[in-house]
């Protein structure tokens, strides 16, 4: 449920003060989460090993990718992964070492592959995304940075029309769920992006796909906006929830506990390892991905641009132009192979005649993924006052808002807009 700000003082009033709700993670989900919760008068606490938004939720792409409903695992993925495959810097790689550990997750990849669950995932999905503009724009409002978020759509771009063609029915189904899309020729697509390189001949524009000017800085924004509406940011690694007294208790590595109501689990890729404490098997994964970002890039962009043969994105944003994509199964303590990040620069290079970088930053990022591309949103079947929110894989800044009010209506046993049933815990 979405509120106006005429409501917010009637929802201040409404004692929900009395609520005391722990939130483990500040990337951008347990950020919006406390903001949300604290517009709706609740008690937040919010618990950090780092700094707020520091880690996957700093560097990503800044989309706010409202067309994105097509779930990773599809018949057309299970095609094009063996080809990709054979390549160590291709779009997607697998650490040898890491194949033992991967193979349940996979199993179940696979198995939501079929064109049924591909199909349920993306009305799941369209479902969370047509709450999702309203949603982000009233929390950015409110976080007064209503002018970082920018409306000039995103574009998928093709070097062969064989190829958008082979796409063409992802686009129908995104229309069929009702996401606006509308296809550019040669000419249109080099009028509006006159970058790109000549080699492309279609495009697919999104026109309403939003974007973030600095995904890290949007972060920060939003969780001082918390913290000024009086969220508690408390320092400090979390090795369990406790049950005590039938109330959850956060405990800390250094001995402390945070009595809470409820607790909003929140911490991204590293969520399972705490699920598994109390019982719960979730099937989450890390999708690592890799950016550079060119303070000098020597060209420009009026919008992100998706090199769709390549799986790679070019986002123009306040910080410079990012390059970011890639997926590489390989866990949450492998160092980086930013050999990816350069792989992935060199073809945009490529693709955008007089593209300029050099010792540009490169970057990491763990994307929190379930095997079937949905997040985990609702209250843990084991522990009903532990809220599950995160496996948003490559969603996480765009459906940070909508997964705030869901989370926030559930925290106050409060009916949820949307049918929240194909995000549950226990789907698996
Ligand atoms: C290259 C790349 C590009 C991307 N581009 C986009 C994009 O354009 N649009 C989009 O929507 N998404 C994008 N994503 C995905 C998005 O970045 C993630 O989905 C999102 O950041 C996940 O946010 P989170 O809050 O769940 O996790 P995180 O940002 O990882 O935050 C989890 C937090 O929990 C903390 N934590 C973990 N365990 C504990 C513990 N035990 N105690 C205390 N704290 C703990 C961590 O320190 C961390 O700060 C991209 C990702 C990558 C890698």
């Amino acid at each position: 449920m979405l509120y106006t700000n005429q409501d917010y003082d009637t929802l201040r009033a409404m004692k929900n003060d009395n609520l005391h709700v722990a939130i483990i993670g500040s990337g951008i989900i347990g950020i919006s989460c406390a903001a949300v919760l604290r517009r709706r008068g609740v008690t937040v606490t919010l618990i950090e090993r780092d700094e707020p938004c520091a880690g996957t939720s700093s560097g990503n792409a800044g989309a706010i990718a409202t067309s994105a409903i097509m779930p990773l695992a599809s018949p057309g993925i299970m095609l094009s992964a063996p080809k990709w495959l054979l390549d160590p810097l291709g779009p997607l790689s697998i650490r040898p070492r890491y194949i033992p550990k991967i193979m349940p997750w996979l199993y179940k990849f696979w198995r939501a592959s079929n064109a049924k669950r591909v199909r349920d995932s993306a009305r799941s999905l369209a479902s969370i995304m047509k709450i999702t503009g309203p949603a982000v724009e009233q929390l950015f409002a409110e976080a007064g940075i209503a002018h970082c978020l920018h409306h000039k759509g995103h574009i998928h771009a093709y070097q062969s029309t064989a190829a958008f063609e082979h796409s063409r029915s992802d686009w129908e189904l995104r229309t069929e769920f009702g996401i606006p899309v509308s296809y550019l020729n040669k000419a249109e697509l080099h009028d509006m992006e006159p970058a790109l390189g000549d080699s492309f001949t279609n495009g697919v524009l999104q026109p309403d796909w939003m974007s973030v000017t600095d995904p890290h800085q949007t972060g920060l924004d939003i969780a001082n906006h918390a913290i000024k509406q009086g969220v508690t940011l408390v320092s400090g690694t979390v090795i369990n929830v406790a049950e005590e007294n039938a109330k959850p208790t956060v405990q800390l590595a250094d001995g402390r506990k945070i009595k809470a109501d409820k607790v909003v689990l929140a911490a991204g890729a590293w969520s399972h390892r705490l699920a598994a404490l109390w019982g719960e098997n979730i099937p989450l994964e890390t999708e690592r991905g890799y950016t550079v970002t060119m303070k000098n890039p020597g060209i420009e962009l009026n919008r992100s641009v998706s090199i769709t043969a390549h799986a790679f994105l070019i986002a123009p944003l306040s910080c410079g132009m990012r390059i970011a994509g890639t997926v590489e199964f390989g866990g949450l303590e492998a160092a980086p192979n930013y050999a990816r990040a350069n792989a992935m620069l060199k073809i945009a290079k490529q693709c955008l005649p007089g593209l300029n970088s050099s010792d540009d930053p490169q970057w990491m990022g763990f994307r929190p993924s379930t095997p079937d591309t949905l997040p985990v949103i609702g209250r843990s079947p084991i522990r009903p006052n532990i809220i599950h929110a995160y496996g948003h894989g490559h969603l996480g800044l765009t459906l940070c808002a909508p997964t705030a009010e869901l989370v926030a209506d559930i925290a106050l046993d409060q009916t949820p807009s949307i049918d929240i049933h194909p995000f549950r815990a226990d789907r698996f």
